[in-house]
């Protein structure tokens, strides 16, 4: 796992130091020595992790830290401060900030390289999803570096996993305050626990005495369910290894005992924080998948993936030698409700329409709003005949029952007409169907509309 990491100090001697060692694990390194040229870098986007001295003139690494979190441009980029050992409180201060994690110099290698290891990780999914979520962000949907940044960390809901009960009473203890808490002494029914809810993170006692708590955090990353729930280790100081295999396996992050209450309160925030931010860039990813292929007025699929996925239902048709029909509807004097009634009345009845022609297909085939009053359904597996029945239907279940428009207040007539098409062998294509069952709709328009004209050649 390779990332740019951009290391900053006003010390050129600890820059260098810190730089050899992220260069002999091929990191590839940027370097600053003011909070400004800090602040610059990020902003070009040119790197994936910050490390960042606390100590600077002119402006120091909690205030690097806090601009970067609060500028939705630069808030997803992990911040790993760097402080000295004889200011326990600056680590606190640096979390507080926002910053990701925090070192302490002198820097050990074990700590400095599976911390930059373990958000180099995080920030190839962050940007990843952030990618996928750029175009929902484009549309407006949701902006999830605002509500992260708005987002205090608090109200979570935790699951704590530890048999001692004097350590696991304290944990609570600390967090019961701004925490929606649960605790599980048996790993096993933890798993079933965290399967079953909506947790945002799971605490483990890395020391359990009749399991090996790296089992249960390695069964946590391979569930579906829980692939991407946050896991906190309280570890015993000496445990340097077994500390490295569980950032290995995918541990987020860890706190070594006597658990310092402050440090714990921060440490969770920033887990719960984190959670949240990439389950709404999911989210938005989700939701921009759907807005692509659906036509909102209608909900039905849209012209793109209809287009998309004919091609394919007919090549698999061809294939199998399996019929395979194609019906284009075309509500009948559609602009004059417009003009008559409203723009909004001819809504209502373009969404009541496909309504009615949902129930009127079957599962396997595909509804789709072509463009404006036009609709095509794919049906797959259907002959001619079959959907000439289909399509008569449908007509008469549009004919038969006047639409309500204007919050039910008018109740107009409505009539549709219909074009069919087959597919006629392995050479047909996706393009010629469609043409076809346009030619047909155009004799049904000729001959009076309100009719079902299956394509003749
Ligand atoms: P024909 O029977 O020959 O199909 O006549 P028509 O009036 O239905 O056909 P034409 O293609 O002339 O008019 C279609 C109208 O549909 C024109 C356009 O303003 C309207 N239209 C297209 N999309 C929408 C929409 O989303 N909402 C509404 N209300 N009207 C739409
Ligand atoms: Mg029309
Ligand atoms: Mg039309």
């Amino acid at each position: 796992m390779t990332a740019r990491v951009l290391v900053v100090d006003d010390l050129p001697t600890n820059v260098k130091l810190l730089e050899a060692r992220l260069l002999a694990e091929y990191f590839d390194v940027l370097t600053a020595y003011s909070g400004r040229d800090a602040l610059a870098i990020c902003e070009r986007a040119e790197c994936d992790i910050v490390l960042l001295d606390v100590m600077m003139p002119d402006m120091d690494g909690f205030e690097v830290c806090r601009r970067l979190k609060s500028d939705p441009a630069t808030h997803f980029i992990p911040i790993v401060m760097v402080t000295a050992l004889d200011q326990p409180s600056d680590r606190v201060r640096g979390l507080e900030a926002g910053a990701d994690d925090f070192l302490t110099k002198p820097v050990s290698d074990v700590a400095l390289i599976s911390r930059v290891r373990s958000l180099a990780r995080l920030k190839t999914v962050t940007d990843e999803l952030r990618m996928r979520a750029g175009t929902s962000r484009e549309i407006g949907i949701r902006n999830a570096e605002c509500e992260a940044i708005a987002d205090t960390g608090r109200q979570g809901r935790i699951l704590i996993v530890d048999d001692r009960a004097g350590s696991r009473e304290r944990t609570v203890a600390t967090l019961a305050g701004e925490h929606a808490i649960e605790v599980e002494e048996n790993p096993n029914d933890a798993l079933f626990r965290l399967a079953e809810g909506d947790h945002d993170l799971l605490i483990v006692s890395l020391g359990l005495q009749n399991y090996d708590a790296l089992r249960l955090c390695s069964q946590v990353r391979s569930l579906e369910r829980t692939r991407s729930l946050p896991i906190l280790l309280v570890a015993e100081a000496d445990n340097d290894q077994r500390l490295a295999r569980g950032l290995d396996i995918g541990v987020n992050d860890y706190l070594i005992r006597p658990v310092d209450k402050n440090e714990l309160l921060a440490r969770v925030r920033t887990q719960v924080k984190r959670k949240r931010y990439t389950e709404r860039l999911r989210d938005n990813v989700q939701m921009s998948i759907e807005m692509a292929i659906t036509d909102p007025l209608t909900g039905l699929y849209n012209r793109r993936y209809m287009e998309t996925h004919l091609a394919r239902l007919v090549e698999q048709a061809g294939n199998r030698g399996k019929p395979l029909a194609v019906l284009v509807v075309d509500v009948d004097y559609f602009k004059a409700i417009n003009d008559s009634y409203g723009h909004d009345a001819g809504d209502d009845v373009l969404r009541e329409f496909a309504l009615r022609m949902r129930k009127s297909v079957r599962n396997i085939d595909l509804a789709c709003r072509y463009g404006g009053e036009e609709f095509v359904i794919v049906m797959p597996e259907t002959d001619m005949g079959v959907a000439a029945m289909v399509g008569e239907r449908l007509r008469r279940l549009v004919a038969n029952e006047p639409f309500a428009v204007q919050q039910g207040e008018r109740r107009l007539g409505v009539t549709i007409s219909i074009g069919i098409a087959a597919l006629a062998g392995p050479d047909d294509t996706a393009a010629a169907l469609l043409k076809r069952a346009d030619r047909a709709l155009y004799r049904a328009k000729r001959d009076g509309r309100n009719r079902v004209v299956p394509d003749a050649a």
